[in-house]
């Protein structure tokens, strides 16, 4: 659809048509009824792509269009072919102009295309745990595994579970159920909505035993602590925080020795160490350093799907996979296929975005600018800074470029055809491109034209 056709569909009712509102009661007696509009083929063709109910929600609200005036009865058909959403689904696709690399509102990282291509692939009847060569079964998702083990040679074994908290979850029940966790006092994290680690840890029956104070906790206060009963060590990466100032954690190769295991929730999933992100921790280095598993998401900077990493110790990590909670936790073939191809496929969106470079940037927000600026749109190409978010990384600051625009533009842009998030600061709203694909750069800016229509001109 062109732009011109959106904006005829969206049909913002001028002075002229809204004169037309006098004789509302011959506009309704031309509206088209549904099972008329349900035979034309092209809407006949939509249902048979998206499912009736779909296609009946489009032509209601088309049909409502014309009533209200918005586009005139006989353009209700197209209107309605223009509702359609792309697919069956309520989900929408959505550009991230946020700033937030990884937005766990918008569905935390952004697959690739490698990944999203494996995931289509997987949809149907696939292999995922059958030997094709030997007609038997195998073990379930075994080349995402050795994938896996292939970029992280530090790990004697790989397992996949749902994500982060399920891995921990199934590390504390098949080791520590009816025993102690050790872990820092300024470990005991809030992962988010309201979720506590502390609190998922005691639910699987584990007694947490808890070291040091917020700030400072010493390797020999987890000493202290081991016992017979302790189950393991909990070594957790503040993900979504920083203490500073007078501050002292313990270092997993400090811990190893203890005579139980160190289990490391890195949380952010970097398989390696990232030279952007130097305080991050990462899965081969604290396996080198002793860490006998290393629990992690698979949709933060790893930049995957939605999924929990458990890597270590060979023997450990086959308990895990065999512990009968791990069937309640066990990942689908989607998340396999995508997390595969995350893995051995080309850098991801995060990866690129987190590289991108902020004079590169800002050459896309000027050219945006000021093609949006020759139609007449208040905006401006400005400087800004974009972060990692509550996926990792706390603190630090990318160096970025936005689009800056009135202030109304952000609901309008929310709620377009194709809905952007923004920020709002200082007044603005703020499109920030760090974590907008280039390939996205039309997209975004035919939204805002579009939003301009919407009461963006505020
Ligand atoms: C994000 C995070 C979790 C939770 O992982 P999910 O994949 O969201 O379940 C647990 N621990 C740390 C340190 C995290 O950063």
């Amino acid at each position: 659809m062109t732009d011109a056709q959106a904006e005829a569909a969206q049909g913002v009712p001028g002075p002229g048509r809204s004169g037309g509102r006098a004789d509302a009661g011959d506009v309704r007696r031309r509206v088209p009824r549904t099972d008329v509009l349900l035979r034309d083929p092209r809407l006949a063709a939509a249902v048979e792509r998206l499912g009736q109910a779909v296609v009946k929600e489009a032509v209601r609200e088309a049909q409502q269009w014309a009533r209200d005036g918005r586009v005139p009865p006989d353009r209700v058909p197209e209107t309605a072919l223009d509702l359609l959403p792309g697919t069956a689904s309520g989900l929408r696709p959505v550009i991230n102009a946020t700033g937030v690399l990884l937005h766990t509102n918008l569905g935390r990282a952004p697959l690739s295309d490698a990944a999203r291509q494996a995931v289509a692939e997987a949809a149907g009847p696939t292999d995922v745990e059958l030997d094709l060569t030997t007609g038997v079964r195998a073990r379930r998702g075994r080349s995402a595994l050795a994938a896996l083990r292939e970029r992280v040679p530090a790990a004697g074994d790989a397992h996949v579970v749902n994500n982060g908290a399920a891995a921990l979850v199934l590390a504390a029940t098949a080791l520590a159920a009816g025993k102690e966790i050790v872990v820092s006092r300024g470990e005991m994290v809030e992962i988010g909505d309201g979720f506590r680690l502390p609190d998922l840890l005691v639910s699987t029956g584990a007694r947490l035993r808890e070291v040091g104070t917020t700030n400072r906790t010493t390797a020999a206060d987890y000493a202290d602590a081991v016992g017979p009963d302790t189950g393991f060590v909990l070594k957790v990466h503040p993900s979504n925080f920083r203490i500073t100032g007078f501050t002292r954690s313990a270092e997993v190769g400090e811990l190893a020795g203890l005579g139980v295991p160190v289990v490391v929730d890195i949380g952010s999933g970097l398989l390696a160490p990232h030279p952007a992100l130097p305080e991050e921790p990462d899965a081969a280095t604290q396996l080198r350093a002793g860490a006998a598993l290393v629990t992690a998401s698979g949709d933060k900077l790893l930049g995957g799907p939605q999924c929990g990493l458990l890597l270590g110790d060979r023997d450990l990590v086959r308990a895990l996979a065999r512990h009968p909670l791990a069937r309640a936790l066990r990942v689908d073939k989607l998340t396999l296929a995508a997390l595969e191809a995350t893995l051995s496929g080309p850098p991801t969106p995060t990866a690129r975005a987190l590289a991108a470079d902020p004079a590169g940037l800002r050459a896309r927000a000027d050219r945006l600018a000021a093609e949006l600026a020759a139609h007449g749109i208040d905006v401006r190409a400005v400087d800004s800074t974009a972060t990692v978010g509550g996926g990792g990384a706390p603190g630090v600051e990318l160096p970025s470029a936005a689009l800056s625009l009135p202030e109304p533009y952000a609901a309008a842009l929310r709620t377009g055809r194709v809905p952007v998030v923004g920020r709002l600061e200082a007044g603005r709203c703020l499109l920030d491109l760090r974590a907008v694909p280039p390939a996205d750069d039309e997209r975004l800016a035919q939204a805002v034209r579009r939003a301009r229509t919407e009461g963006g001109r505020a």
